[in-house]
């Protein structure tokens, strides 16, 4: 390590208010530490603790003592609590948000609107009616469907959302009954580390834990025996990882992995109202959105207009730090996606008949930014169409034939989203049925709300999260049969 490393590394601190992990109701700083960088610098700017398996298994130890408590807690109350976190939560935007802009990379208004929109899914979640069900009283016997918390949850977080994920994870977690110890991304951990401070004094001690660490703290958390489920936000091929290592405590498991969703647009699209929809879709932030639109199949007589109206959206949005407030955009959350999303453009100039239309900009200097990029004229087996590129550049792809598009759509690994452009919402809706996803939108792109299940099909994921259905996966299913008579 140079010297000046070693200085800049003397210089750096944990946050006040994001000082250390939340552990039975504690802030623990630990004694070893990551360092976190700012992608709008390249350079690391504060720390962040390093739990070690011993303070793993405390956070783990506490949330089994709290759960008895928790979860004979009246529902009413649990709701009450969560309400009051998501109120925290609102009213500390602005302090999160300036620590999630500083990890993550987002312009700050954006960093504020998904605290907002956190804080509301939250309020919105435990709203859900999950009680028991009465199956039959038929004379002859009652029969009973009830729903039990499973226990102690591990959460596991990704780096593009962590406030909006960690939400998600603490609301269903909790409103079921269950208890939480919840691990952010080494990448982004300290939006989530004041989250955890902020809301410490809302929730009994034990009933949400929040740890980071490096991915060995992700994979000791699968293979904990203390642990009843995992619920996993990330890549695939983590996905299998955590998949395979919950095998050997048969821990129930929600992954929500990565996705390559198609956006077709026919021939009868609003054109304009298509590309606001896809260019918001596939460069907000910054492309790193699971469900981001990251193909576009257009058909042949709309290609140029479309085209056309996407290049003028991606040739408005202002790249630079999100701490610019001029900034629609900020850059790559880290370096090893950067490389990845440089290396597709790279390989897009190397391939005949492949055109950037707009962008292909990737800037040296600090930071890791690259311009929003339409690529024309790829074929279907181009690494930017098969991969899940994860960053602002989007491929459109011409189609003749809808059945030919539909076939296109399918051939990849990846199910999460998808979505139809046209005027002709019920045929849109019967086109939806031919496509392998989780979700289908028809003239939008993402966005979930609280009431629908979301989750992805073939290697997208596995389960649901959100609406009863996602609610249920963070429960024991029991049938309880009484007899009528004796
Ligand atoms: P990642 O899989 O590298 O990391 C996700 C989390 O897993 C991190 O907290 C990491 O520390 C942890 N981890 C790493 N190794 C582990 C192991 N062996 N066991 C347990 N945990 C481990 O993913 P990422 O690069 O942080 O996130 C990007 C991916 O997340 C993209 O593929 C994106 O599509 C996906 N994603 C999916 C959704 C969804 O809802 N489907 C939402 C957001 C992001």
């Amino acid at each position: 390590m140079s010297d000046t490393m070693e200085r800049t590394r003397a210089d750096l601190v944990l946050p006040d208010i994001a000082s250390g992990m939340l552990i039975d109701g504690a802030i623990v700083t630990g004694e070893h530490f990551i360092e976190v960088i700012d992608p709008a610098t390249g350079a690391p700017f504060a720390l962040a603790p390093d739990a070690t398996r011993a303070e793993l298994d405390q956070a783990v130890a506490a949330a089994r003592r709290a759960f008895p408590a928790w979860s004979a807690t009246a529902i009413e109350e649990r709701r009450a609590l969560l309400v009051r976190v998501a109120e925290r939560l609102r009213a500390q935007a602005e302090p999160i948000g300036k620590l999630l802009t500083t990890e993550q990379g987002k312009p700050l208004s954006d960093a504020i609107g998904e605290i907002a929109r956190a804080a509301a899914h939250m309020e919105g979640l435990v709203q859900l009616d999950i009680s028991d069900q009465l199956l039959r009283d038929d004379g002859y016997e009652r029969v009973e469907i009830r729903h039990r918390p499973l226990g102690v949850v591990g959460g596991i977080t990704p780096w593009n959302v962590p406030i909006m994920l960690a939400t998600l994870k603490i609301a269903q977690a909790l409103y079921t009954g269950n208890t939480l110890v919840l691990k952010p991304s080494p990448l982004t951990p300290l939006s989530t580390l004041a989250y955890g401070q902020a809301i410490a004094d809302i929730l009994p001690a034990g009933v949400l834990n929040v740890v980071s660490g490096g991915n060995d703290l992700g994979a000791w958390m699968t293979g904990h025996p203390g642990i009843a489920k995992i619920s996993f936000t990330g890549s695939v091929a983590t996905g299998r990882r955590v998949l395979e290592s919950a095998a050997g405590t048969f821990k129930r498991v929600t992954l929500e992995l990565g996705g390559n969703d198609p956006a077709i647009v026919l021939p009868d699209a609003d054109i304009e109202a298509a590309a606001d929809g896809i260019a918001r879709s596939a460069f907000g932030n910054c492309g790193q959105i699971c469900m981001a639109v990251k193909r576009v199949f257009v058909h042949s007589s709309i290609q140029d207009a479309l085209l056309n109206a996407l290049v003028v959206r991606a040739e408005a949005i202002r790249v630079g730090p999100g701490t610019d407030p001029e900034s629609r955009m900020g850059p790559l959350q880290n370096k090893m996606q950067f490389d990845k999303v440089a290396g597709l453009i790279h390989d897009v100039r190397n391939t005949p008949g492949a055109r950037i239309v707009t962008g292909g900009t990737v800037r040296t200097g600090k930071g890791y930014f690259i311009e929003p990029t339409i690529v024309a004229g790829l074929a279907d087996d181009a690494p930017l169409v098969r991969e899940e590129q994860f960053g602002p550049v989007v491929p459109v792809l011409v189609y003749d034939d809808l059945d030919d598009a539909i076939a296109r759509a399918n051939a990849t690994e990846f199910g999460l989203g998808a979505s139809i452009w046209t005027s002709d919402p019920a045929k849109g809706s019967e086109i939806a049925g031919r496509i392998e996803a989780g979700q289908v939108w028809i003239n939008r792109h993402g966005g979930n709300t609280k009431d629908a299940p979301f989750g992805g099909a073939k290697y997208s994921g596995y389960g649901r999260e959100q609406g009863v259905a996602g609610m249920r996966s963070y429960m024991e299913l029991q049938v309880v049969a009484t007899p009528s008579r004796q």
